[in-house]
């Protein structure tokens, strides 16, 4: 397997070839402007490659822009998880960090500006009436009782807005465009609310804060951005963001240009509902390893490089769509399989007690690392008297199709030597505690014997004496339905299975040497890494992804 083929240019980077060569601009500077009101997901990485991606391909700039306007919902928390997030991803703003409360006091300006040009009051109406006096689509809506309020009037109530002398809620500063606008969101939007609250950032240095419509776009003005790059559901604000570049004396136009979200299936993505999720405890933290957020998507062991490859093998462009997780997964096996070394683990051990071979003896057997990458050549195995084998490779009386470990029939021990099951051992209730074989030197190293023998399956193991014990976390999707947003209350469809802990598991020696950060192979069952809460005395592995999509088998099944 190789990586995608780069797909052709999308809408937008014509967009921008057109305005290159067009002489409209000289260069690109593009932004990522996450809320920091909760932690990154796999949708904001789509707009992070897309942003930072056409950055390093045009040689300009990507701004990462906190827009912080919403002092209740926001912490340091989430801004510091953004950073890290994007740094993973593989992306660098450089300098080029803003924070739009940066700009607080330039858009109080401007808003006084606008009451200066008789396009702004202030509104003395409850957000209730408003609402009722906003009218819909069929109804024009009805003008405010405040709307004539002179110039000076209004300058004197915002500055006393300003001072702390109102209540939250008590008045609004609003645009005047047109209550009849067919376009309910140029009907006199408000532009900046009353908040008595601490902002991260600013503290208690203001008590109005400017809607983030009012922010927006001349954030972007103001930092040069040529190409303002946003999801659909601001196709229809652009009317507006274009009504305040045209009133206000900002230095730069840029140019606002739609696509449609990555939705994915089996997968919530809004913010409030992972909110939600980790407030209510059906996760444990927005980097639960089941969560479609970056730092859960990292914790799983998902490759940065698959993210990317995933976002571009999906494209941009206007059609609402919904991806296939199993996309998502198929693009982290492609990396994995590439990257991952190879390990064996045994994660539902049964003991295997090979009776011909000497109590103290070990041999040392040679495992490739990585069969895609011969050049990294062997890792040594112990091999001893009694080992681990998985559980369901032995059958006491199997089918016929069933190839690997039971009575009578011999099997390869990867790398190592065929055995032969001969006995099964059981305790008093009829269980199986112990599998009895004999080895055949003949083989040494897993080779096919002289006399021409040959066997039909190859099984892992570990050895017993030099197992590192550990506890490892199997996942599966945290949703049972197709599409859990769209089917009554979410959370009715969280897949009460999702999570399941094996803490019997026993590794190959060599485990002991993964770091944080890793991701490996366990022979024959998946790639695994490292989880958060590993440590010596404890190891803690994450199942990242199975060799191949099992769900959709599974569901077939059904
Ligand atoms: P909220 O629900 O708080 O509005 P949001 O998902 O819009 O959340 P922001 O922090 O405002 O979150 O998003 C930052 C940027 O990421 C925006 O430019 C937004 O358009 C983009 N973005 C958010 N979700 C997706 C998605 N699913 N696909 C692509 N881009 C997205
Ligand atoms: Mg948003």
């Amino acid at each position: 397997m190789s990586v995608p083929p780069p797909p052709s240019k999308d809408f937008i980077r014509e967009i921008i070839d057109e305005d290159l060569a067009s002489g409209k601009h000289d260069s690109t500077v593009t932004r990522f402007p996450p809320e920091p009101n909760g932690y990154l997901h796999i949708g904001h990485a789509k707009s992070i490659c897309l942003n930072f991606g056409i950055a390093e391909e045009y040689g300009g700039r990507c701004h990462l822009r906190f827009d912080d306007t919403n002092p209740t919902k926001e912490d340091v928390e989430y801004v510091d998880s953004i950073k890290e997030d994007i740094q993973w991803l593989g992306f660098d703003w450089g300098d080029h960090i803003y924070f739009a409360s940066d700009y607080f006091s330039k858009l109080y300006d401007w808003a006084v500006h606008l009451i200066k040009e008789g396009l702004a009051y202030v509104d003395d109406q409850s957000a209730e009436e408003m609402r009722e006096n906003r009218g819909d689509l069929q109804t024009p809506g009805v003008e405010s009782p405040f709307r004539n309020r002179t110039e000076e009037e209004n300058l004197d109530l915002f500055e006393k807005m300003k001072r702390g002398e109102f209540k939250d809620g008590e008045k609004v500063l609003r645009a005047k465009i047109d209550m009849a606008h067919p376009n309910l969101n140029m009907r006199d939007p408000v532009l900046y609310r009353i908040v008595h609250a601490e902002h991260h950032r600013t503290g208690d240095e203001w008590c109005i804060y400017p809607m983030y419509d009012f922010t927006h776009g001349q954030s972007d003005a103001l930092e040069y951005v040529t190409h303002s790059l946003c999801t659909l559901e601001f196709e229809n604000h652009r009317p507006l963001y274009e009504w305040f570049l045209d009133n206000l004396p900002v230095p730069s136009r840029p140019r606002q240009i739609e696509f449609s979200r990555l939705s994915l299936n089996y997968t919530v993505m809004s913010k409030r509902k992972l909110l939600q999720l980790v407030q209510e405890n059906y996760v444990s933290g927005w980097d639960d390893p089941r969560m479609p957020t970056v730092s859960g998507i990292r914790r799983r062991g998902y490759p940065a490089e698959a993210i990317r490859n995933f976002c571009k093998t999906i494209g941009i462009t206007k059609y609402k769509s919904t991806n296939d997780i199993a996309l998502l997964e198929n693009s982290v096996r492609e990396v994995l399989n590439r990257t991952a070394s190879r390990f064996m683990a045994v994660l539902d051990p049964i003991k295997v007690i090979v009776t011909n071979y000497p109590e103290d003896q070990v041999e040392e057997f040679d495992a490739v690392i990585n069969p895609e990458y011969p050049e990294l050549g062997t890792r040594k195995v112990p091999f001893s008297r009694e080992l681990y084998i998985e559980r369901d490779d032995f059958m006491e009386d199997p089918p016929k199709k069933f190839f690997r470990l039971s009575p009578g029939k011999e099997v390869r021990f990867r790398c190592a030597y065929f055995l032969k099951c001969n006995e099964v051992v059981k305790d008093d209730e009829g269980n199986i505690t112990e599998i009895h074989c004999t080895y055949d030197p003949e083989t040494r190293g897993g080779e096919n014997p002289p006399d021409g023998r040959k066997v039909k399956a190859t099984i892992h193991w570990v050895s017993a004496a030099h197992a590192i014990d550990a506890e490892v976390r199997l996942y599966d999707r945290l949703f049972q339905h197709e599409a859990p947003d769209k089917d009554g209350d979410f959370l009715q469809h969280l897949n009460p299975e999702s999570l399941s802990v094996l803490s019997n598991a026993k590794l190959e020696p060599n485990l002991g040497k993964v770091e944080l950060g890793e991701t490996v192979q366990f022979e024959r069952l998946g790639y695994f890494c490292p989880d958060l809460d590993t440590s010596v005395e404890k190891p803690v592995f994450n199942r990242t992804v199975g060799l191949r999509d099992s769900w959709a088998k599974a569901q077939k099944k059904k």
